[in-house]
């Protein structure tokens, strides 16, 4: 049951009427048409979907191939969820939001525009930034994937003499000559060959060697006796190049022995530039900067930053230092025979010290020589839900508390060893844990 590919012959059609041949209901796709039913995205087919699956005589519907998305649009005023071709008979099936169709019914297809003209863009842009990469350097593009919010190329250099990665200069290289040649306008052809002999009687010469044996479409950028790029693709593109209107490469990175080159093309690379120039007319407001010296500001700024974290770090230091001082004065005046019990202390953060520093102060009193005592101390802030506390210990082993104060389910997380141990909380946990301790002579010695 072949489907008339209309986008084949026309690819600016964005209107139809045809017949259903066949609907095919979800309940159907999910017990009989298992093969169809793996042509569709799992979430096309959520639970709560309704939803039936249609054969049409003819489509303008682009079904997902090539890298290409899935056309979107109606029949009807049915949304189509997406569009799959089977391979090996050639039929086209729609996934459509509604299962009020019935064979031999007429219906009215209308696909998406700006999203078909969207993607037929970033297509072509694909080809010529991948011919010119060819023609340069011999790069044999491996891999293509159409994202959201950008498309990527793997650029394989391994059967070259030179370095196995393009540099960021070479792209720029390639990007400029990719946008004259969108700019130059040049006619972009489609050519189908029913055989594999077909198409390589016709002399077209190829960017990569045929992978299919029947059905197949030649994509021509150029003049066909010199073209740009020439490659065997099923997707949509415009009739010319100047249609891509620019080509924008974003950056690469190395991906194990190939270049990945992120890029966009068309509506998609403009919007993308758009969001940029904002981001970039915001920060340069806000630097009072110009685009001459917005760089030489920000180096400022950053020293500046740079500077301003020394001196909290010095500070902060110093503060912990006055802070553990205070301690051992005060747990030095004790009497003797409180020495034994559990001091605890609040330490007041007043949203300036953190956890870390906490851990810091607590490193500072073990330090401390001759450190003999058994204190908590403890953040004091109420804003906190987690209070965090350390324990340090010259009698017990503080892992030993923490893990028996669990066992008396106080909900508190965290561990130790010997003199030393950490631990966080509710307010009330923490709480509970030295009430805990103050009582614990079942655990002593
Ligand atoms: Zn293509």
């Amino acid at each position: 049951m072949t489907t008339e590919k209309l986008y084949q012959e026309d690819v600016y059609l964005k209107s139809c009427q045809a017949t259903v041949l066949k609907v095919i209901s979800k309940e159907q796709l999910i017990s009989e048409f298992k093969e169809q039913m793996a042509l569709f995205p799992k979430e096309t087919l959520a639970a709560d979907q309704k939803c039936c699956c249609l054969v049409l005589d003819k489509t303008v519907f682009f079904p997902e191939g090539g890298g290409q998305p899935s056309d979107q649009g109606t029949i009807n005023n049915s949304s189509v969820l997406h569009v799959a071709i089977d391979d090996n008979t050639a039929t086209i099936y729609h996934l459509v939001s509604s299962d009020q169709f019935q064979a031999g019914q007429n219906v009215d297809l209308n696909i998406n525009w700006p999203w078909r003209f969207q993607n037929m863009q970033r297509h072509c842009g694909e080809h010529i930034l991948s011919g010119v990469i060819y023609h340069l350097w011999e790069g044999v593009n491996r891999g293509f994937h159409m994202g959201e919010n950008y498309m990527t190329i793997d650029i394989d250099l391994s059967h070259t003499s030179g370095s196995d990665y393009l540099t960021m200069e070479q792209l720029v290289e390639a990007q400029n000559m990719t946008n004259r040649i969108i700019w130059e306008n040049l006619p972009v052809v489609t050519h189908h060959f029913k055989t594999k002999d077909e198409a390589l009687e016709s002399q077209i010469k190829l960017r990569k060697p045929l992978a299919i044996d029947k059905d197949i479409t030649i994509v021509t950028v150029g003049h066909t006796d010199n073209p740009a790029d020439s490659v065997a693709c099923c997707g949509t593109h415009p009739q010319a190049t100047g249609q891509v209107g620019l080509l924008k490469i974003y950056k690469c990175e190395k991906n194990k022995y190939m270049t990945r080159i992120y890029f966009d093309s068309g509506v998609k690379a403009m919007n993308h530039i758009q969001k940029q120039s904002e981001a970039f007319d915001e920060i340069a407001y806000r630097l009072s900067a110009s685009t001459s010296d917005i760089v030489q500001k920000l180096d400022t700024l950053c020293a500046h930053l740079d500077e301003e974290k020394e001196k909290v770090a010095g500070l902060t230091s110093l503060h912990l230092s006055q802070i553990a001082q205070d301690i051992m004065e005060k747990l030095l005046a004790l009497e003797n025979d409180k020495q034994r019990s559990f001091q605890f202390f609040s330490i007041n953060c007043q949203g300036v010290l953190n956890s870390k520093d906490l851990q810091r102060l607590s490193k500072i009193l073990l330090s401390k020589a001759g450190f003999a005592h058994n204190i908590v101390i403890y953040l004091a802030n109420d804003q906190d839900i987690k209070s965090t506390a350390v324990i340090l210990s010259k009698d017990y082993d503080c892992g030993t508390l923490i893990k028996d104060a669990r066992k008396l389910a106080i909900d508190i997380t965290g561990g130790g060893r010997g003199q030393s141990g950490q631990l966080q909380g509710t307010v009330d946990a923490i709480n509970l844990f030295m009430e805990f301790i103050n009582g614990g002579k079942s655990i002593e010695g």
